[in-house]
């Protein structure tokens, strides 16, 4: 299958080979011929797949080829989080680059008024977060009843955070007579319910839902919990580490590890949802222009960032379920690309760990790093006793970078957690989720 067998309007052909996309990706190959034939479609798609394109292409289409019944906005995508919804955007912006197509984006934490302002104009395209779309009609500055597009992206996501009832109350604004298209990972019947009531006989479209890319490496640190950060420390200090995404469980436990890291001698930056939008988008560019070596973050950018240098990710935190360590690791491998994925975990873990072997379809290689001292410390009378610096991994040092960039075993002989050896990707099976 190639782009071209689309039939796709010429402006976007064009686009396509600018953006320098070869092949449709198997989302695209299954999504675009239906959301052509203007098919309402549920699909389940590992990110970074190209799922954006293969929902973006058919509406761009369409926009092209029917004419306008209004001036008002033609296309809504719904999307859980402004980092999304900003990614969408730049993909709208790059397929319709040889069109007069207008797209915006309306979320929380900035200025109303452009977003007012760009409702107002009718622009052809919204890329929203449901709590701040629904402020504007609420205000009356949107005008969504000549949607004939709609898309519902991340819809687990959107349940979990507790968007539903706003989704389900803009859905009353729009026509009943459109295309819709939704996108998730997991089927809560609550999202089921959903797509009964405003859907019409969807098509499924399923492409090895959650199962990693292929070109990851997953690996399991365990270590004490006091003994954490000297143990990434240590771990980065024998990595090329120039694109480093980390996650931790809190805001607090993101601020205080990023500036750990910072302190070691590593440029870094920490993204999470008590920054303000600027701040935030100031971290993913630096982190993206490689301003930043590392970004320390909570869940929030745990969905759809779309950085396709990053070389490792690090679980500081064990994330909640398997879901969120797949949506997780799912920020490297991008793109064939390789990855590791590196998650630290502490004897409370195992049965997270379980859970995520299970979602895998295969064990984790439990690793130790050879030299590191794994005693936890102790209590600080004895601690008195143990002179300065005699822990090793323990202290900043100056970064070895010991030209590799996976992180590697330091001894391949110590595996005395067990488990096979680093297998580069599991067997494509899934477990219920
Ligand atoms: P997404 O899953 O939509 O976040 O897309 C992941 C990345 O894949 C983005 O950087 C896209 O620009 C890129 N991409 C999308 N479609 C293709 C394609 N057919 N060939 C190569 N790259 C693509």
């Amino acid at each position: 299958m190639q782009f071209n067998d689309f039939k796709l309007d010429a402006r976007l052909q064009r686009a396509i080979q600018t953006a320098g996309y070869a092949t449709p990706t198997p989302i695209q190959a299954q999504t675009i011929p239906a959301g052509l034939a203007s098919r309402d479609i549920i699909g389940t798609a590992q990110t970074g797949t190209g799922k954006t394109a293969a929902f973006v292409l058919p509406i761009l289409h369409h926009l092209l080829t029917k004419p306008a019944q209004s001036r008002s906005t033609r296309a809504l995508v719904i999307t859980p989080t402004r980092e999304l919804a900003e990614q969408i955007l730049t993909t709208i912006r790059q397929l319709a680059q040889f069109t007069n197509i207008r797209a915006a984006t309306v979320y929380g934490g900035v200025g109303m008024q452009p977003q007012e302002r760009a409702l107002r104009s009718g622009v052809e395209i919204i890329v929203a977060c449901p709590g701040r779309l629904l402020d504007h009609i609420e205000r009356g500055n949107a005008r969504l009843d000549g949607v004939e597009f709609l898309v519902l992206d991340e819809a687990d996501r959107m349940l979990d955070m507790g968007f539903l009832p706003a989704v389900t109350r803009i859905l009353s604004f729009l026509p009943r007579t459109r295309q819709t298209m939704l996108f998730s990972a997991t089927f809560a019947p609550e999202l089921s319910q959903l797509a009964v009531r405003n859907m019409r006989q969807p098509e499924r479209i399923d492409v090895g839902l959650g199962v990693p890319a292929k070109t990851v490496a997953h690996a399991l640190y365990p270590v004490p919990q006091q003994l954490k950060t000297p143990l990434l420390l240590k771990l980065l200090g024998q990595t090329d580490a120039n694109s480093v995404l980390i996650f931790t469980r809190t805001k607090h436990r993101a601020n205080r590890l990023a500036e750990q890291i910072e302190r070691a001698g590593y440029t870094t930056t920490a993204l999470h949802s008590n920054k303000s939008q600027n701040q935030r988008q100031a971290a993913l560019d630096g982190f993206r222009s490689r301003e930043f070596q590392i970004l320390v973050a909570t869940d929030i950018a745990a969905r759809g960032l779309d950085i396709a240098t990053i070389s490792h990710v690090v679980n500081y935190d064990i994330p909640d379920t398997a879901d969120t360590y797949i949506h997780r690791i799912g920020r490297t491998g991008r793109a064939e690309r390789d990855g590791d994925a590196v998650t630290l975990v502490t004897s409370e873990d195992a049965a997270t760990i379980r859970d995520i072997e299970r979602a895998l379809g295969a064990k984790i290689e439990r690793r130790t790093i050879a030299g590191f001292d794994y005693t936890p410390p102790a209590l600080p009378a004895n601690e008195t006793a143990r002179p300065a610096g005699t822990r090793q991994g323990r202290g900043p040092g100056a970064p070895d970078r010991g030209g590799q960039g996976r992180f590697r075993q330091q001894d391949p002989n110590s595996r005395p957690h067990g488990g096979p050896p680093a297998r580069r990707g599991p067997a494509p099976q899934r477990s219920s989720r």
